[in-house]
C-alpha cells in the first residue's frame, strides 16, 4: 500500500512542507482537468465528496513522522483534497499528532459548498486557485469536469474571505491563454482581501510552456496594489530531502 504521507518538498510557498495526500489514488482524481497539470490527465473525474484514506490510517502514518522538521502539514497531492469527505476530521488529526500548522492547496472549484468551506475555515493557511477572469477561459484553462460557472466560484471564494480568519493565498497560474489578463485578475483579487497573492507559471513537465521571468515580472507590476506578492521565480525555496523519494515524486514529478 503506498503512503498517505510524502515529501518533506521544498514548497516556493510553505517553505519545508510535508505532502498529506487524503486522495492517495493511482492516477489523478480531481474535479478539474487543467491544461498544465503536472499530473496528467484526469483519470478519475470527480464532482462528489468521498473519503478514500481512512483517519486510522492517516494516524498511523502520522504516528511514523512526528520527528519530522517541516514548516507546514500541506494537504495536497494527486488530485483536489477537498474531493475528502474527512477534511476536515484530518486537518484537525493532523494538528493534533504533528503540532504543525496545516495548509490546504485546493482548487477552489468545491468552496461553493459550505461544508467544504467550513472545513478549509479550520486550516491555518488556504491557497485558492483562479486563473481566469471569465467563465470562458475557466473552460479552456482549467477545463471542469464538475457543474461549476466562473461566477460561483468568485462568489464563494469571496463567502470563504468572509468567514476566514486564517491567512488566504490566492495562487494564479499564468500560461499563454491568461497572459495579457493581469490588470483583470489583480481587479478579481482586490475583491477577495487575499492575504498574499502567488503568481505562479507551470515549471515542472507538463504540456503546455512556462511563461519567462520577464513575462511573470510584468505581471506582477498588475498586482502593485497589493501589500503581498510572491512569484515563482523570485520565491526562494530551503534544501530538504524527503522520506521516500518514490512516494514524493509519484505526487511532484521533477
Ligand atoms: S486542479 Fe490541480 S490537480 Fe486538478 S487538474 Fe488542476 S492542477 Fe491538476
Amino acid at each position: 500500500m503506498s503512503s498517505v504521507i510524502y515529501g518533506p518538498v521544498p514548497s516556493w510557498r510553505l517553505g519545508r512542507s510535508l505532502g498529506i495526500d487524503l486522495l492517495s489514488t493511482k492516477g489523478k482524481t480531481c474535479s478539474f482537468d487543467c491544461i498544465y497539470c503536472q499530473l496528467g490527465k484526469t483519470v478519475h473525474p470527480l464532482t462528489e465528496r468521498r473519503q478514500f484514506v481512512s483517519l486510522d490510517r492517516l494516524a498511523a502514518e502520522l504516528e511514523g513522522v512526528k520527528d519530522i522538521a517541516a514548516d507546514y502539514a500541506t494537504f495536497s497531492g494527486v488530485g483536489e483534497p477537498t474531493l475528502a469527505s474527512n477534511l476536515g476530521e484530518a486537518i484537525e488529526l493532523v494538528r493534533s499528532i504533528l503540532g504543525l500548522p496545516v495548509a490546504v492547496l485546493t482548487n477552489s472549484s468545491l468552496m461553493t459548498r459550505e461544508d467544504v468551506r467550513h472545513e478549509l475555515s479550520l486550516a491555518d493557511v488556504v491557497v485558492a486557485k483562479l486563473d481566469a477572469p471569465s467563465n470562458e477561459l475557466l473552460q479552456q484553462i482549467n477545463r471542469p469536469v464538475i457543474a461549476c460557472t466562473y461566477d460561483e466560484i468568485v462568489r464563494a471564494i469571496m463567502l470563504f474571505r468572509e468567514e476566514y480568519q486564517g491567512k488566504l493565498a490566492l495562487q494564479i497560474m499564468f500560461v499563454e491563454l491568461n497572459k495579457g489578463c493581469a490588470i483583470e485578475m489583480a481587479r478579481i483579487a482586490e475583491q477577495f482581501s487575499a492575504d498574499e497573492i502567488q503568481c505562479n507559471t507551470p515549471l515542472r513537465p507538463c504540456a503546455v510552456q512556462p511563461l519567462t521571468p520577464e513575462n511573470i515580472s510584468e505581471i506582477k507590476r498588475a498586482f502593485y496594489r497589493h501589500g503581498n506578492v510572491i512569484t515563482i521565480y523570485e520565491a526562494s525555496r530551503p534544501e530538504v530531502v524527503p522520506l521516500d523519494l518514490e512516494e514524493t515524486l509519484r505526487r511532484r514529478p521533477q
